[in-house]
């Protein structure tokens, strides 16, 4: 027996690996093993692995994590482009118009914070008559 010829069949015996308790081939840093840690991660209702899709979603509309019940409420319907989900048309504006909501709540929230911070500045200064003497130098 060729020494190499071993290794390759050891290779392709598909025994419980430790790492991600399936039956696989190629060992514990080997693709099957990669991709059956992947299969272990999709998502039962669509099939997509959503970390895949996390980094779009947060990107595109400020989401924590992909959802697929918010991009995909029809799995039957899901139509993909190579690993691209083809997102129809009205949930992109639904998501765009969120993302929008968002933002403006937001910005009011902002808004809010830096009045609260004007007023502690002001309820901060113990000498209110200072104000006005400044002011009346102007005068
Ligand atoms: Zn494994
Ligand atoms: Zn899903």
């Amino acid at each position: 027996m060729v020494p190499d010829s071993v290794e390759m069949v050891s290779d392709s015996i598909e025994s419980m690996c430790p790492r991600c308790g399936t039956f696989h081939a190629g060992g514990v840093f080997g693709e099957a093993c990669f991709q059956a840690r992947r299969l272990a991660r999709t998502c039962a209702r669509c099939g997509l692995l959503h970390e895949d899709y996390d980094l779009a979603a947060r990107i595109l509309h400020d989401l924590d994590k992909f959802d697929c019940q918010i991009y995909i409420p029809d799995v039957d319907k899901l139509v993909m482009n190579g690993n691209n989900i083809m997102v129809p048309d009205h949930i992109m504006k639904t998501l765009d118009d969120q993302l929008k909501m968002k933002q403006d709540d937001e910005q009011l929230k902002m808004k809010h914070r830096f009045k609260k911070r004007k007023m502690m500045q002001i309820a901060s200064m113990e000498e209110p008559n200072q104000d006005q003497e400044t002011s009346n130098c102007f005068d």
